[in-house]
């Protein structure tokens, strides 16, 4: 069986736990191997400190098998309203994106959207959105044809109406986005090696993700 690498809840990771010896290692391929393995962990969004709030369930190939043992990695099940490696949760990112989308300012939407972030945050977010729409509407459009009428030609109206009518019932569509095509809202971005400590973004921390 292919492992999700989304699931929604902690419930979900139960249910999926009672099945886990019949789940294939994402990484050697080999079945069976998988353990649990405690929490991912991050940044709580509404402020604390590192590694106070659980984004997901880690499991751990066990190399300590006598017979077909397997890697020593571990691989992580990201909860589907977290956007891996990014502080904010879906639901915040949504309603910063509905608020441009309502007229407002950038910054005025993050600060409506979030109380604890830092306003700055909302232009490089919002350059992680625009870089990410092409992918997302190209995914949409293998479960439904985009909206033939959407109320602006600007891409992120477009990007907003294709998620609306792909997920008409989610409360957060990205989050509903992330469950169905089991990949990022985001894709995650390289930093180069050579990038100093102090300019790898404020979203980075250390979690562990399979991208
Ligand atoms: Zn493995």
């Amino acid at each position: 069986m292919t492992l999700p690498r989304f699931i929604k809840s902690e419930e979900n990771f139960q249910e999926l736990r009672a099945i886990l010896k019949l789940q294939t290692c994402p990484h050697c391929r080999r079945i069976g191997t998988l353990n649990s393995h405690g929490h991912l962990r991050g940044y709580p969004e509404l402020g604390g400190g590192k590694g106070d709030e659980f984004r997901g369930r880690r499991l751990f190939c066990s190399n300590r098998r006598r017979r077909k043992p397997g890697c020593g990695r571990t691989v992580g099940l990201w909860f589907s309203n977290i956007l891996p490696n990014f502080i904010i949760r879906l639901q915040t990112l949504w309603l910063f994106l509905t608020g441009i989308l309502a007229g407002l300012a950038k910054a005025d939407a993050f600060r409506r959207a979030s109380s604890t972030q830092h306003p700055m945050s909302a232009y490089r977010i919002f350059r992680r959105m625009e870089d990410s729409q092409s992918r997302i509407r190209a995914c949409l459009s293998r479960l439904v044809p985009p909206p033939e009428a959407p109320k602006s030609p600007a891409p992120l109206a477009a990007t907003l109406a294709h998620l609306e009518a792909a997920f008409p019932h989610a409360r957060c569509p990205p989050d509903a986005y992330q469950l169905h095509f089991q990949e990022s809202f985001f894709r995650r971005k390289r930093v180069s090696f050579q990038h100093p400590v102090s300019r790898v973004p404020i979203e980075r921390h250390q979690e562990f993700s399979r991208n």
